[in-house]
């Protein structure tokens, strides 16, 4: 027999479908009550459900399951870091079968999926995989989903996850500490960066609005409330101004300076006109670790200028902010402390398996104020311990998963130092790259940060071209990697610096080695000898 079948089933379906067939005449009515309880019983006594697994198969699937992923994660540098499959070809992989009518063995249906998902995805987890910002996942992590999907306590409310809540509570404090602001703020973990950026975006915005908000809504009867950020800012900003009513054009977007970082006295000469032609400014947001090119704002400068202008200081720190934990770093993150919210992203730098954002408060009532609630068919409020948290009051979501294991787990199995030594890895391999970048004759090398370095290519020679050499340079490198990204042996991503297209390393991979770096070098020059060659005979 295989895994997943039960013997048992088939006394279940003989019964079943004595009692379809009664439903269908219906002849249901016209049996004695007695029948039809006997029925009943029959059908759901010592009720085996189809999803269920006997405890036997559970063992012998789960470990083969192991054994599997064990396989993968210890060959993940042999395969290609992605197979650059069109759309089309995974779908013929796939197939297209309609959805199944009757069950499968557990154990065929993990033999298949797990060579689906091994052999046709992009593996983040591969040494020479530097692209966009996903880290390697760790080990710990996806032991630690798979433990929590077993408890699957719902982290919405206490009394429905009295330890996971707990544990989360105390995750939050940890990442406090890890980065160095007070421990007394508070939390809540998140999907990612978007809605941890969302989510204090909204408690800003409770916290510095006129009291009458959340019955009347966005009025402005106070003036237009409006936001500053420098134009490094990702995406989610346009985003949130979007979705929470503001438009577009509240954002303010300040201009940086040669070294990339916000201009503050244009962020404050812009702040002081708002103010004079009656608008309402109410945030200001820096970047630790802008999403390009790992650039670090002056923070304590922007922090001085809230608290002198009463306005919220948030900091978006999704990627950058765990390099506060470095202590020749520290300095760089000055003005953390002042900040009234902070982004991280635990599926980042801390090398979470996705997903894992979180944000932190200063003054967590601010969070309570924006997302509580007190619906009449909840009964969370009967505990009158202060230590009492429902994190459904601290922000969007009701029902919660447990993610904030993964990351309490792996700060314990390597604890503060373990993430000193890898982030400070991280981060050399970066300079690394971009001091070889800076010897070779046909690599440009243009940015280095944190562990993002942008470089570009540039053909022997080429400087001495005259004419269209900007155009002609961003082509290249744009088509290099589109070369790089389907050809498998590396995979990176881009940014623009200056009006330059560039190749973009951004290393939060723990697997990653100085041999791993030396060969991106030979394979960038290798593709980029290629592609211009390419574009000289087209
Ligand atoms: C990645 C990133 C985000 C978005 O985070 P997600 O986890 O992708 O939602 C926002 N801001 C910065 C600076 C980032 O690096």
């Amino acid at each position: 027999m295989e895994p997943g079948l039960q013997p048992r089933r088939q006394g279940v379906n003989v019964v079943r479908h004595a009692f379809a067939i009664l439903l269908q005449g219906n002849l249901l009515e016209k049996l004695p009550l007695s029948n039809l309880k006997e029925i009943i019983i029959n059908m759901t006594n010592n009720r085996k459900s189809p999803i269920e697994i006997t405890n036997e198969d559970f063992k012998k699937v789960g470990y083969q399951l192991i054994d599997a992923i064990s396989h993968f994660i210890d060959t993940i540098h042999e395969r290609p870091v992605t197979t650059g499959e069109s759309p089309k070809q995974i779908q013929s992989v796939l197939g297209n079968a309609s959805l199944p009518q009757h069950g499968t063995s557990v154990s065929e249906l993990f033999s298949r999926t797990s060579d689906l998902l091994f052999n046709h995805s992009l593996l983040n987890g591969h040494p020479k995989f530097l692209g966009y910002i996903t880290s390697s996942p760790t080990p710990i992590g996806a032991l630690a989903d798979l433990l929590a999907a077993a408890v699957n306590p719902n982290v919405g409310a206490n009394i429905l996850s009295p330890i996971a809540t707990a544990i989360e509570k105390q995750t939050v404090r940890w990442l406090a500490e890890f980065i160095g602001v007070s421990p007394t703020c508070g939390g809540i973990f998140v999907s990612g960066g978007n809605m941890a950026n969302f989510t204090a975006f909204l408690a800003a915005r409770t916290a510095k609005a006129p009291k009458n908000l959340k019955e009347d809504g966005l009025r402005n009867d106070h003036g237009e409330m409006v936001f500053y950020c420098s134009k490094a800012t990702h995406t989610w900003i346009e985003k949130a101004a979007v979705l929470f009513g503001h438009g577009t054009k509240a954002i303010r977007w300040i201009p940086t300076d040669a070294d990339n970082k916000m201009n503050i006295d244009i962020l404050s000469q812009t702040i002081n006109d708002d103010v004079k032609i009656g608008k309402m400014p109410f945030l200001v947001i820096g970047n630790a670790g802008d999403i390009s090119t790992g650039v670090v704002d002056n923070l304590s400068a922007i922090a001085a200028i809230c608290k002198a202008k009463d306005l919220w200081f948030h900091i978006d720190g999704a990627y950058g902010i765990p390099a506060a934990v470095i202590p020749e770093y520290k300095d760089l993150f000055d003005g953390i402390r002042e900040a009234d919210s902070i982004a991280l992203d635990p599926h980042k730098w801390l090398y979470a398996p996705l997903e894992a954002g979180c944000i932190l408060v200063k003054n967590p009532q601010h969070l309570i104020d924006t997302y509580s609630s007190h619906p009449v068919y909840y009964n969370f409020g009967n505990q009158d311990d202060e230590l009492t948290v429902n994190y459904l009051e601290y922000g969007f979501q009701n029902s919660r998963g447990f993610r904030a294991l993964k990351v309490w787990m792996a700060l314990q199995q390597v604890g503060r130092d373990g993430y000193i030594e890898m982030i400070g890895e991280d981060i050399s391999l970066s300079q690394l790259l971009f001091e070889e970048a800076k010897k070779h004759p046909e690599l440009e090398e243009i940015t280095q940060n944190l562990s993002i370095t942008t470089l570009r290519y540039i053909p022997l020679g080429f400087t001495q071209i005259e004419n269209n050499n900007k155009t002609y340079l961003n082509t290249l490198n744009q088509k290099l990697l589109n070369e790089l990204q389907q050809g498998g042996e590396v995979f990176l991503s881009n940014a623009f610096v200056a009006d330059k297209y560039c190749l973009r390393c951004c290393i939060v991979n723990f697997r990653t080695s100085s041999k791993d770096i030396l060969e991106i070098v030979d394979i960038i020059v290798r593709a980029g000898r290629k592609v211009h060659k390419m574009l000289q005979s087209e």
